[in-house]
């Protein structure tokens, strides 16, 4: 049985969504809450019960950091047994990271997390806003018919679809289409009525509770490389202190330029203790370490295979594992494991 009156609490952070064009100076401001309700009377004909909570103030997404990603995990956390969803409005341009961060944070998530935000302020006549909005709360609300929450995972709804959250990037800075995600089909894609896909929803385990996590630790590079990369500039750059974690942003399917002193400095770095990590620049399509030799280098240096990630979701995932001050090994382990719906494990 449907619930009758699910309950929502809405997070907004801040973004286009909750902004206003000043008419004085062009540029965009932020709106308090009770404005930006004016803007969404339609926010009063659900049958939902919906709170909301503002940051103060609000962030241009530009701007998120881990210890704000943090702050959103605890609101959840604090309120997650009074609320059927969360709807977080957030800027555009970082919420892949956010949405990716809190897809590990949020350990056995039970409710659905959906994340959305626009390209045009909600007060504008156009906007994008409205929909995104209106649409992410009925999804937040949903049920099975057997009453269990339709989508318990953390999800960016954008335009018509629902991606997973740390499947997501962000490729469009003009069109409403801002998201996408290359490497899993959508979770739901809304048009008169919201279709669901269900066997690619992820569900927790029954028997282990939510557990939220708080710890983030940023001491990460990511390397991207190109054709004519200079040893002083690079080699400079990762002799930095206190790097843990390198993220390789590599060639096709996982490849470097065959430069020894590329691969000495990798190796050096690897028995540091640094975790090296193999990500193509490619948006569709997986790193595969063995296919060539420019590749298999990478693997001897002691690079790790980032699968299909996108550059958001190993970002954050690797956060959040040296957050945990896990051993080398352990958090090889964990980049190996699939543990939110990130890669797909070839085998
Ligand atoms: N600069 C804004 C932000 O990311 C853009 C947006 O919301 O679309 O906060």
């Amino acid at each position: 049985m449907n619930n009758p009156s699910p309950s929502i609490l809405l997070i907004y952070t801040g973004g286009t969504i909750g902004m206003i064009e000043n008419p004085e100076t062009g540029a965009l401001e932020n709106f308090h809450w009770e404005q930006f309700q004016q803007h969404v009377p339609e926010l009063k004909r659900f049958n939902f019960h919906i709170d909301s909570i503002m940051f103060g103030p609000p962030i241009d997404s530009s701007d998120m950091e881990p210890k704000y990603w943090v702050r959103i995990a605890q609101i959840i956390s604090k309120e997650y047994d009074r609320y059927d969803g969360f709807v977080i409005l957030h800027g555009t341009d970082t919420m892949a990271f956010t949405a990716s961060a809190l897809s590990f944070m949020l350990e056995n998530l039970g409710k659905p997390v959906i994340f959305t935000g626009s390209q045009l302020p909600i007060g504008q006549l156009r906007t994008d806003g409205k929909e995104n909005l209106l649409t992410s709360i009925e999804i937040a609300a949903a049920k099975t018919a057997d009453g269990q929450p339709m989508v318990p995972e953390v999800c960016i709804f954008f335009e018509n679809k629902l991606l997973r959250g740390n499947r997501t990037t962000k490729i469009n800075a003009e069109g409403f289409n801002a998201f996408r995600s290359y490497n899993l089909p959508a979770l739901a894609k809304a048009g008169i009525h919201i279709k669901y896909d269900t066997h690619l929803i992820r569900r927790p385990d029954p028997t282990r509770p939510f557990c939220p996590h708080y710890l983030m630790d940023s001491n990460i590079l990511i390397l991207t490389l190109f054709p004519g990369m200079r040893r002083e500039i690079i080699d400079g750059i990762l002799q930095q202190q206190g790097i843990k974690a390198v993220i390789l942003q590599t060639f096709g399917s996982g490849n470097a330029p065959q430069k020894p002193w590329l691969f000495d400095r990798l190796r050096e770095l690897d028995r540091q203790g640094v975790i090296l990590v193999n990500v193509t620049q490619c948006s569709t399509g997986t790193v595969e370490m063995g296919r060539y030799e420019t590749g298999l280098q990478l693997l001897q240096a002691g690079a790790i295979n980032g699968y299909d990630s996108t550059m958001e979701s190993v970002v954050t995932k690797l956060m959040f594992l040296l957050g945990h001050g896990y051993s080398k090994e352990r958090i090889i382990e964990l980049m190996n494991t699939d543990i939110a719906g990130e890669i797909t494990l070839t085998e």
